[in-house]
């Protein structure tokens, strides 16, 4: 593990000082509940078409808000007070107004996260705001890990080309879901299936991720970033994008 003197110094104020709203400054809490409602009122939808499959896509707000802040800092400073936090605002904002006759029938699939920056974190953030989340449905969502990581490339900074070669490469089926013939057991399959990332850039990774589900039988399938880079010239971001 890598030893970072700022993160270890960061953690030990937070647990001498209160904490303070990310979004007014309000002090007690990593982000303060007027502020949460706030963010997680303010979903917003898109839909791409990507080689003739239609990817229902959604975020709740955009990387250089609050919200992208907050990933940002639980993120690269490991700071697991405002996972949960996150995971709230994500929660409240697509999964809770469901029905109760929709137990069962949602799963949660966090996209799987670099092991070597699993490792330099300590923390798979990704993993943990989707096991939040579970938590926070009561069981109604569950969390299943149908994706698993196949290669560990770095992709910033990279060329768009380059990210969607790479992007196909990162992740595969988990084989612990699969029936004989390779697609996902019916089981899950058949649910309304939610993959989870934390920033949409050019949307590489979500829509090679979408393509995997969707042809190993996923047929319900929402792509849920939780927030979105303002890439303008992004090919991936011609159809249905509202700015
Ligand atoms: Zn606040």
């Amino acid at each position: 593990m890598k030893f970072d003197i700022k993160n270890v110094v960061k953690n030990i104020a937070n647990g001498l000082f209160p904490p303070r709203c990310r979004g007014c400054g309000a002090i007690g809490e990593y982000l303060c509940d007027r502020c949460k409602k706030y963010i997680s009122g303010n979903m917003k939808t898109h839909a791409i078409t990507e080689n003739a499959k239609m990817f229902d896509t959604k975020y709740l707000g955009y990387r250089d808000e609050i919200l992208g802040e907050i990933i940002e800092e639980a993120k690269y400073e490991s700071v697991r007070g405002l996972i949960s936090e996150i995971a709230e605002i994500v929660y409240n904002g697509y999964f809770k107004g469901m029905q109760a006759s929709d137990s069962g029938k949602i799963i949660i699939v966090p996209m799987p996260t670099n092991r070597q920056h699993v490792r330099e974190r300590s923390m798979d953030h990704m993993d943990l705001i989707a096991q939040e989340i579970e938590r926070l449905s009561y069981g109604k969502v569950q969390k299943k890990r149908l994706l698993v990581r196949a290669k560990d490339t770095v992709q910033v900074g990279a060329k768009e080309a380059v990210r969607r070669k790479q992007a196909k490469e990162a992740v595969k089926l988990n084989p612990r879901f699969l029936d004989s013939e390779g697609m996902i057991v019916k089981e899950w399959s058949e649910k309304h299936v939610v993959l989870i990332d934390d920033v949409w850039t050019t949307g590489a990774s979500m829509l090679e991720a979408g393509k995997i589900l969707k042809d190993a039988n996923v047929k319900d399938l929402v792509l849920l970033t939780i927030t979105k880079s303002r890439a303008r010239r992004s090919p991936t971001l011609r159809h249905g994008e509202i700015y």
